[in-house]
This record gives structure tokens, C-alpha cells and sequence, in this order.
């Protein structure tokens, strides 16, 4: 009696959930897309999130113990839109025996002025909009069914309850986003990396910086900055922890501006940054109560 329980439970344990073996291996390059992987993927897959929450994306390179990861894998997840420069080494370490989805790339483009004022560069940051999440789930979604059709209705299953909590996400952030007055929805942030949240809540943006955090502002651009937050009576600017502290000191004390704090802008976090829910909820609270 005791024997066949223990076989039993044996049994459910093994077909309940699939072996190590048989998992769907993915390396993910985007914090969000790790989230996404394992939410849509559940017990059918191995993420790994080589990209950390807190690491910048604009700097990263992949290691070599990263580049092994990416041997082994059958699915490598980029964020796109020209954010990685890394994507040829993927590819060799890969020795295209995965399938590389560079998530962005099925999501619409918004573009930015460069800092020469004349060219213009693809705004990478498309998660700051949860439209744009949602439907990075269904791009995810299809390829994990792609890869993996037995387990299709779970894939199916999982992104339904994980783009109903987006949802969620978005009727929240969009109630947050109403007790600012239309002409107080100005944010100025220390990279351009708010665009596609501009778009969707109705914000005019200006940056300190470009879409890159790997290039320091010129003298004109700052000036230009200043100019522009005391003529629109702009109550608050917003910094990330790369900026350099010597700018935002300048324009503070030039406009009397004052810092309404940190945003994640360039993916997952720490502490309540640690899921996309929770980091989005942080940017909005952040930004709607510092310009209220
Ligand atoms: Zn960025």
C-alpha cells in the first residue's frame, strides 16, 4: 500500500511536469523578455535572464560564460531595434542552431532627433509602453508554439492570464496617469527612453541625454534643456543612476526644477522594480506624483 502511494506520486511528479531534458532552452537578452519567457513558458522551459535587472542594456557585452549559454540554447531573445551590437557574436556562439527573435522588430518603431539634430536613431525602449508588452507576449507566445507544438495550449493558457494582468497594469497606469492635468504631462528625463510611454499616456518628452546612456550631453543640448523647462513651467525632471550628477546639479539650480527621482528606463530592477508590474508602477507613481 504504501509502496503504490510512493509509485503513484512518483508518477504524478514525473508527467505532471516535463524533464530538465525535454525543456525548452532559452537565453534571454532583455530583463522583460525574461519575464515574459517564463511567464508564457512556465514548466515547458529554462530561462536564462543573461541580461540582470539593474545591469545596463546600452553597455552590456556578453561574457564568455553567457556566449556558453547561448551554445546550448534553442531560442535566443533580443530586445531589437538595433539596442543589442553584440547580435554576430550570438549568432557565432550559436552556430545557428537556435532561433534568434528579435522581439522589438515586431513592434512598431518610434524614432528620435539625433544629437546632431539632423539624422534620426530608432528609440529601442518599447517596453515602457504595456501595449507594446502585450504584444510582445503574443510575438513570444507564437514562437514558443513554434518551437515547442505539444505544449501549445499551455503556452496559450499562460499568455492569456499573464496579458490579463497586463491589462490590469494598463487600466492602472492609466487611471494614475489621469490626475495629472494634460498641460503638467511634460517629462524630462535624463535619457530618451520614454517616448513609447509619451505616446500612449499623452507626455511630451525632452532628454538629457539620447537614446544611448553612453553619451554625455553637449553644453548646447543642456542649454537648449533649460530653456525649455522654465518656459513650460516644468515642476520636476527625473534621473537614473547613470547620468552624470554634474548635469542634473546645472539644471536644477537653473531652473529651479527640482529631482522627482529615479526611473527605471532601461528594464527590471531591484526591490519593487524587481517585476514589469511593479516597475511600471513605480516610473508612473514616481513621475505623475512629482508633477502634480
Ligand atoms: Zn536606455
Amino acid at each position: 500500500m504504501k509502496k503504490n502511494l510512493l509509485v503513484s506520486i512518483f508518477l504524478i511528479a514525473a508527467f505532471s511536469t516535463a524533464s530538465a531534458a525535454d525543456k525548452l532552452r532559452i537565453t534571454s537578452f532583455s530583463t522583460i523578455l525574461t519575464e515574459i519567457a517564463e511567464k508564457v513558458g512556465g514548466d515547458h522551459v529554462i530561462v536564462s535572464g543573461l541580461v540582470r535587472p539593474g545591469i545596463d542594456p546600452h553597455e552590456y557585452e556578453p561574457t564568455p560564460s553567457d556566449l556558453k549559454r547561448v551554445g546550448d540554447a534553442q531560442l535566443i531573445l533580443t530586445a531589437g531595434k538595433h539596442l543589442e551590437n553584440y547580435l554576430n557574436k550570438l549568432q557565432e556562439a550559436s552556430g545557428g542552431k537556435a532561433d534568434l527573435l528579435k522581439v522589438g522588430d515586431h513592434l512598431p518603431d518610434l524614432t528620435m532627433k539625433a544629437e546632431d539634430g539632423g539624422s534620426t536613431a530608432l528609440d529601442p525602449h518599447w517596453w515602457n509602453s504595456v501595449r507594446n508588452v502585450e504584444q510582445a507576449t503574443r510575438v513570444v507566445r507564437d514562437e514558443l508554439i513554434k518551437l515547442d507544438p505539444a505544449a501549445q495550449a499551455d503556452f496559450a493558457q499562460n499568455a492569456t492570464v499573464y496579458l490579463a494582468e497586463l491589462d490590469d497594469l494598463n487600466r492602472w497606469v492609466r487611471s494614475k496617469v489621469a490626475e495629472l492635468p494634460r498641460d503638467r504631462r511634460k517629462l524630462v528625463t535624463s535619457h530618451d527612453a520614454f517616448q513609447y510611454f509619451a505616446r500612449d499616456y499623452g507626455f511630451s518628452i525632452s532628454a538629457i541625454e539620447g537614446v544611448s546612456t553612453e553619451t554625455e550631453p553637449s553644453n548646447r543640448r543642456v542649454a537648449d534643456l533649460i530653456d525649455r523647462i522654465k518656459k513650460e513651467q516644468v515642476k520636476a525632471i527625473f534621473t537614473e543612476s547613470t547620468l552624470n550628477p554634474k548635469v542634473t546639479k546645472e539644471i536644477t539650480r537653473e531652473t529651479g526644477a527640482k529631482i522627482g527621482g529615479e526611473l527605471y528606463a532601461d528594464g527590471l530592477g531591484a526591490g519593487d522594480a524587481s517585476t514589469y508590474a511593479g516597475m511600471v508602477k513605480h516610473n508612473v507613481a514616481t513621475i505623475v506624483d512629482a508633477l502634480k
